[in-house]
């Protein structure tokens, strides 16, 4: 493989050991960076180099350009992985990056931009023969707003072009209602984007999120690696992913799968992707896609049994994909479960010392996270503290795994989210695999039994 020899891994917490353990395999030195909170971060301390970058605030330390560029030059590090959020669509950065000779574990800046912009996104998704949700053609005006909602149909949802975390979210269901429902979303887009751009889209009724992982050499070459259905959320934000998705079966995912993956040769894409997908009645609408590699990748890992951050090392050093699409095997099925430091019914945040910590193991389960016993979860960051992935030959025997494996994880001294998994692991839906992206909600505001 043509050389990258140190990879200065430009994130936190779980996904940094994660990047950190494929430089590993690889033969790859790391370097970690670290805000003052994250001194003792179990990422700085298996890394073999470790450069403080600033105070606490992220935009001081994990969204400071200047100070991960610095780093970068002190420790002669040849690439950055950025891991997801923070810095990783962030086209600035990969430019910023390019100038210093430095390369950026990801795509390139113009395909980071182009998908970053919600209505760039959908017109090239859909010239790339990607089917995609009906809706405005571009930019929705206020004096416009009206007539692009009867021409859709109601209802309609508004939906800020920077988007990003479910902001900017309007639905209207009627006439009256499109007037407020624009103005609301353009003044959330501005306050949480700086750009008041929105766009229209008709309004699935009870869709299930189904996204499509895609990797690609930057040459014309890609491979798509199945699905994995995101349907339970909460606020938009993911909580429990599974794959293969209880909703489709092989054909419709090799069909979805083949439109993807060829998208993406057409682009000429490099490194790994996510298509997003809302799925009702049988048909798929593109949503978004992100140009990053995703907290939920491991499932696909544990089906495919290939590793995703491999790949993307390899084809950011031009060695390209380490295999061809009919060497993809899909075996057997997945469920993450995010642990977050979380109250499990109210959600609020519970940072603190962890007193107690044991990990789940056995055939078919992998924990990924930095917590362990004595560690202080700094309240600055996302409550996201590990991820449970367990696997298994077919969805029944993942379930019953699951329900094992959660009765062995200890986490005390702070709230986390896993009581709610010991819930779900026990309802009927989920055993039936039967939920779209409201189930999750519903379920919640029902009293606790
Ligand atoms: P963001 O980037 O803010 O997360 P997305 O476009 O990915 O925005 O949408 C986030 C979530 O909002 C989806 O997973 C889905 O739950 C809901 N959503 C988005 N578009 C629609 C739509 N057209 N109809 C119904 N729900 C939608």
């Amino acid at each position: 493989m043509p050389i990258i020899s140190k990879v200065l891994i430009a994130n936190r917490g779980e996904i940094a050991l994660r990047v950190l353990r494929a430089c590993k395999e690889l033969g790859i030195a790391t370097v970690a960076v670290h805000s003052t909170a994250d001194a003792d971060a179990m990422h700085v301390r298996l890394a073999d180099e470790s450069v403080c970058i600033g105070p606490p605030p992220s935009r001081d330390s994990y969204l400071n350009i200047h100070q991960i560029v610095a780093a970068c030059e002190i420790t002669g590090a040849d690439a950055v992985h950025p891991g997801y959020g923070f810095l990783s669509e962030n086209a600035k950065f990969a430019d910023i990056l390019d100038a210093h000779g430095i390369t950026f574990i990801g795509p390139t800046a113009d395909h980071i931009r182009i998908m970053g912009d919600k209505i760039t996104a959908k017109e090239t998704a859909k010239a790339l023969g990607i089917p995609v949700v009906p809706g405005s053609a571009g930019e929705v005006l206020p004096e416009n707003a009206l007539q692009i909602a009867r021409e859709i149909g109601f209802p309609v949802l508004i939906k800020a072009t920077a988007g990003g975390g479910g902001r900017g979210m309007k639905v209207a269901r009627n006439e009256e209602e499109v007037e407020e429902a624009v103005s609301t979303a353009r003044s959330e887009a501005a306050a949480a984007f700086g750009n008041d751009a929105v766009y229209m889209e008709k309004y699935l009724g009870k869709p299930r999120h189904i996204e499509i992982q895609v990797v690609g050499d930057g040459e014309g070459n890609a491979i798509h690696l199945g699905e994995r259905d995101c349907s339970l959320q909460r606020r938009h934000q993911k909580v429990w992913e599974e794959a293969n998705s209880p909703a489709l079966n092989v054909e419709q995912r090799m069909k979805i799968g083949e439109i993807c993956a060829d998208a993406m040769r057409k682009l000429k894409y490099r490194g790994a992707g996510t298509v997003e997908f809302l799925y009702e009645n049988g048909e798929f609408y593109f949503i978004e896609m992100n140009t990053r590699l995703q907290v939920e990748h491991p499932i696909t890992e544990a089906i495919t049994g290939i590793d995703l951050v491999h790949e993307q090392i390899r084809v950011a050093s031009g060695a390209g994909l380490s295999v061809t699409q009919d060497e993809i095997v899909f075996q057997g099925h997945a469920i993450e479960c995010r642990i977050n430091a979380e109250d499990p019914r109210t959600f609020v945040p519970s940072p603190g010392t962890i007193t107690h910590f044991h990990a789940p193991g056995g055939l078919g389960v992998r924990v990924d996270s930095g917590a362990y016993q004595g560690y202080k979860i700094p309240p600055y960051y996302d409550s996201l503290i590990g991820k449970l992935i367990v696997h298994g030959r077919t969805r029944v025997e993942c379930m019953m795994r699951l329900r094992r494996v959660l009765d062995e994880f200890v986490i005390d001294g702070i709230k986390t989210t896993l009581p709610l998994f010991q819930d779900l692991i026990n309802n009927q839906d989920i055993a039936n695999g039967d939920y779209d992206i409201h189930w999750l909600e519903n379920y919640l505001a029902q009293p606790a039994e």
